[in-house]
This record gives C-alpha cells, structure tokens and sequence, in this order.
C-alpha cells in the first residue's frame, strides 16, 4: 500500500468528479461530501497478563437519508478517523448504486488482531459494542463485517447488544452465522459480486471470459471467494498474493487448494502448484485480462497505473485506486468497475439477512444467490445506461452520478431537520 492518498480526500474528489455532471446544488453536494457525525471512543480492556491496554475505535455515520447507517467495523492497525470516514461515505454510495434501503456507515478499532488471544478479542469486541450500543439499532445503524472481523465478532456484538437491551433483535448486525440468525450465501458474497460484475463487464466489452486470465491481489475472504468463483466461470487464475508474497502460474492453478495451503501454514506463498513466487506489485501490475485488487486502499498509485496492463479490474477492497491511479487507468482504457458497485454484495447480503431477521424467516442459498444476481445486473446495467447517456469514460463516475442523484433525490424530497 502506498499510503500516499488521503482516503476521506479520494472520497470527496470522487464526489466532485461526478457532481459536474448532476443536476444538484453545490449546497447538497456539500452535505453529501461529510458525515453526519463520527464516535471517537478509548476501550481499555485487560489482557491475559492481568495488566490494561487501551485501543482506540471510530464509528462514522456518514448519511442517513435513504435509510439506517449500514456497514461494517474493521480491525487493522492503520486504521483511522479519516479512513473510517472514507469507508462510511463509500457505504452511502455502495447502497446507493445498488438500490438497497441504507444510507452509509462504518467502524474500526486501531489494533493488529494477530497479537491478541480469542478471550482477549472478545473483550476488545465486547467493550466496543457496548459503546457502540445507544448509537446502533435495527432502524438506526447496523454494523458487518470488514477487513479481519467475520461471524465470530457479530455473534458477540449481537449478544452484547441484546443482553444490554434485554431484547433479542438479530437485525441489529449482519454477517452473523446461521444458528445466530445469519444469511445463506452471506460469506461469499463479496466476491460473488465481484465475480457477477466482471462477468458483466466482459460481456459488455464483447471479450470472453471462458479462458481469460486473472489475477486477484490480497486472499481473504473477498479476494479468495472471487478467484474459486471466477474459476468456476471457467476463467483462469493465474497469480494471488496475501501479505507475505504472491504466487504464480501461467497455466492457472486450483483457487480452493490455494486457500487449503494458506489455512494450513498462515499463507499461499509456497503453495506446490505455483513454482514461481512474485511481488504485490508483480500481481497488480500482470499482463492478465482481469485484476482483482482485494486488499486494501491505495494498492495502486500513479507509478504502478502506468505499469497496468489489465484490461478490467474489478474492486473487491474498498479504494484500491488513488483518484491518480483511477485516472491514468482511464486514459489507459481499463475499464474499471467500481467498488461501490463490484463489492456491493456483502451489503446486499447483509440487506437480506436484515430482511431475513425482521420476518423472522429463512431463505434457501438459491434464493440468496438468485436476488443478489438480480440486483448486481440491475446496477450493472444502470452504470452502463448513465456512462453511455452523459458520455463518461469512467464507469467510476457513472456509478457515482447514479448514486449521488439516488441520494440527493431522498434529501431534497424529505428536507431536513431542523
Ligand atoms: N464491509 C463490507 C463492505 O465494505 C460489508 C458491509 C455490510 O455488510 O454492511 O461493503
């Protein structure tokens, strides 16, 4: 990761490339391009030795206007009051472009979950939901998982919340697992979007995907799920990389026993399939048909865009390009799918699982996978209306004139308070 870009900047220069081409205000552009409010809060927990250590935790709720603040809370140790606001805003925006009834939030606490034990992630977990606590709700703001939290962290926010409320409301947070009240089909989702909106993007662009190379950078959760789907399309994968390294084979290789040798030795790098060990930035910069960034913001700068020579990439991390990176890339031709767009299916899942708890109902794995499949073609194919009505190159843009105008619509036909 570079580091250079300011995440919170590259979400306001994103706002402000598609604001020129919308009908809105300066003055709702401007509500649009902050949020509403962000929670600072210090959690001190005891460790196994007995002695206290402080953490500190963002929760920034960014808009409101078309529905309660959705998104998850992330555990990493660059974690920031200005990245959390950056991923809030993109939150609005994901749901936005994806029609689904939330406006946008997100947390994170500053701390490297490696070095801590399951007990005292728990209690980090536990004293984090409890601060969390009178800001969130099933109408109010509903936290997931994100970068190093998964089911695990939701069944102890859910139960903290729900023992602190006397209640039982499993719709407070999604990305829970099944016997909580979790969703079918939740887990993959993120990458199966991202693998649906790069099948879309081929097919719009007349290019095949059966046989296509690709490369996914960053194997977690989204970046793995994304190479066994795309695999199943009947693309090849060619390299991955986690943080320790990247692997690679011309002839492709099996995503799902890539992942097996990550489970058992902490990572993909010296998986026996691929001889031929890369760097991260080998990965990006692969002569390969589609890029899957699925790591973190900023993987690709200014420098390493001049070196891509993909010709889709699709975002599965949240921010991958610099706006730099994102306009040399446009130069260049690549046609990118935006994140808003390409990871939107973890929060369209989360959606049905908020759905699911309401009713207090099940759905099967087909009925998940077959509305998620709907709703990312339907926005696939809004993105591609809106870049071809206001003749954009970026379908970055477009996705955002489509969202920002989705947004704007719910604020100015509401008004505000006071
Ligand atoms: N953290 C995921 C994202 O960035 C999912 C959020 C959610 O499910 O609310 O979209």
């Amino acid at each position: 990761m570079s580091g250079e870009a300011n995440p919170f900047e590259s979400l306001q220069s994103q706002i402000d490339e598609a604001a020129v081409h919308l009908d809105v205000g300066d003055d709702v552009i401007e509500r649009l391009k902050h949020p509403e409010r962000v929670l600072e809060t210090n959690l001190t927990i005891e460790r196994d030795d007995g002695n206290l250590e402080r953490f500190k935790a963002f929760r920034s709720q960014f808009n409101g206007d078309r529905g309660p603040y959705k998104g998850g809370i992330r555990y990493h140790p660059q974690v920031s009051r200005d990245e959390v606001k950056a991923l809030s805003g993109w939150m609005v925006y994901k749901c936005a472009t994806v029609g689904i009834p939330y406006g946008g939030g997100k947390g994170g606490i500053i701390i490297d979950p490696d070095e801590y034990s399951e007990a005292e992630l728990e209690r980090v977990t536990r004293a984090f939901a409890k601060e969390l606590r009178p800001m969130i709700g099933v109408d109010r703001d509903i936290p997931a998982p994100d970068v190093n939290t998964g089911q695990r962290e939701m069944n102890w926010i859910k139960d903290t919340y729900e023992t602190l409320e006397n209640t039982t409301e499993p719709g407070v947070i999604t990305g829970k697992n099944i016997a909580s009240g979790g969703s079918e089909g939740r887990v993959e989702a993120t990458g199966r979007s991202t693998v649906i909106a790069a099948r879309e993007a081929f097919d719009y662009l007349g290019k095949d995907l059966e046989g296509a190379t690709v490369a996914v950078q960053g194997y977690g959760n989204a970046g793995w799920i994304a190479a066994k789907l795309i695999d199943e399309m009947g693309a090849t994968v060619v390299a991955a990389s986690d943080s320790s390294g990247g692997i690679y084979n011309p002839d492709g290789f099996d995503p799902v026993a890539a992942k097996d040798h990550k489970n058992e030795t902490g990572s993909i790098v010296g998986y026996e399939e691929c001889e031929t060990e890369v760097t991260n930035e080998d990965i990006l910069t692969m002569d390969v048909d589609l890029l899957i960034p699925a790591a973190l913001e900023n993987a690709i700068d200014a420098d390493l865009a001049e070196e891509v020579t993909a010709d889709v990439i699709s975002e599965a991390a949240n921010g991958p390009l610099t706006p730099e990176a994102d306009a040399i890339l446009e130069d260049k031709d690549v046609f990118v799918i935006p994140d808003i767009l390409a990871n939107a299916g973890g929060v369209t899942v989360s959606y049905f699982e908020w759905v699911q708890n309401r009713q207090r109902f099940h759905w099967t794995e087909e009925r998940v996978n077959a509305e998620l499949e709907e709703l990312i073609v339907n926005a696939f194919d809004a993105l591609v209306e809106t870049l071809e009505a206001h003749d954009l190159d970026n379908p970055r843009t477009a996705a955002y004139v489509v969202a920002i105008g989705r947004v704007a619509n719910a604020f100015e036909e509401a008004g505000s308070f006071p």
